[in-house]
């Protein structure tokens, strides 16, 4: 389907090894009871002493501060003057569970890292795909939750597949992965390139562009309230969602870890999804 899911498979098939190597290691240590119970105690004691350095920062007191783009239904949009969506409730549950309060910062999608990084904000939460490239700048907490790049085009169109895309016109949200696997996949020259999703489809109804690559979440809700516009069946990019945390702040990576966990395991994390997107429509 993408090259980048070549390369994940590629790196993932890497760290397994890795991983395995590790446990023929550890399984060498065991066969020696002494050195694998100095090694224990050497382990807990650093982790002890990480714990203490590691503590969350935050970047303003008694505040967890998040960036996010609030034109991205139905993780993050407007109902009136509020910011509601699934990253903004589950946010909201993470910040209870630090014993914080919870801030929204509106940005552009392609301002949030930055923020991340130079700690004006705490966390990037924005429907945010974890990509090797930006692993490299922050870090992401575990996942929750998963997506599909999509294509969207007039429902009269001739582009019926992912290779069809070839020398068209193609409508991205500025920064995103579907902005970086169009440009990659089908060349600088045919992506245009918007600030909201939701521009990129207003270009796609006046015939600017002949189709938006986009989250298939968002595209659902843009191809609702527009007419004429269609999602192509074969999807283009499987991706997970994750929150962005400076890689200065992994005592703050852990705890929303933590609280994550708790919220996977009694089901508020899915109960959030399913208010936003109930079974029958995924
Ligand atoms: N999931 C996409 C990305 O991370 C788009 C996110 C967004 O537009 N909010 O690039």
């Amino acid at each position: 389907m993408k090259n980048i899911k070549k390369i994940l498979a590629a790196v993932l098939a890497g760290a397994m090894l890795i991983a395995c190597a590790a446990c023929d290691a550890k399984d060498k240590t065991d066969s020696t009871p002494a050195e694998s119970t100095a090694s224990t105690e050497t382990a807990s004691t650093a982790t002890a002493d990480n714990a203490v350095a590691q503590a969350p920062k935050y970047a303003s007191e008694g505040k967890l501060v998040m960036a996010t783009n609030a034109s991205f239904p139905p993780y993050e949009y407007y109902e009136e003057e509020k910011i509601v969506g699934i990253d903004a409730e589950v946010a909201a549950l993470i910040a209870e569970k630090l014993g914080v309060e919870l801030e929204i910062k509106d940005m552009e999608f392609g301002s949030i890292i930055g923020a991340v990084q130079t700690g004006s904000v705490d966390i990037g939460m924005a429907g945010m795909t974890v990509t090797e490239d930006r692993l490299k700048t922050i870090d992401f907490t575990d996942s929750y939750a998963t997506a599909v790049q999509v294509v969207i085009v007039k429902e009269d169109s001739e582009i019926a597949s992912i290779d069809d895309l070839q020398g068209k016109k193609i409508g991205v949200q500025e920064s995103t992965t579907g902005d970086i696997y169009a440009t990659d996949d089908f060349g600088e020259e045919n992506v245009s390139r918007y600030n909201k999703g939701n521009d990129a489809v207003a270009a796609l109804v006046s015939g600017v562009v002949d189709a938006v690559i986009i989250d298939n979440e968002p595209a659902k809700a843009f191809v609702a309230s527009a007419s004429g516009l269609k999602i192509l069946d074969s999807s283009y990019a499987d991706e997970d969602y994750a929150i962005a945390v400076s890689k200065d702040n992994k005592g703050l990576t852990d705890a929303v870890n933590a609280a994550l966990k708790e919220l996977k395991e009694d089901g508020s994390l899915d109960a959030i999804i399913e208010k936003y997107i109930p079974s029958e429509d995924k």
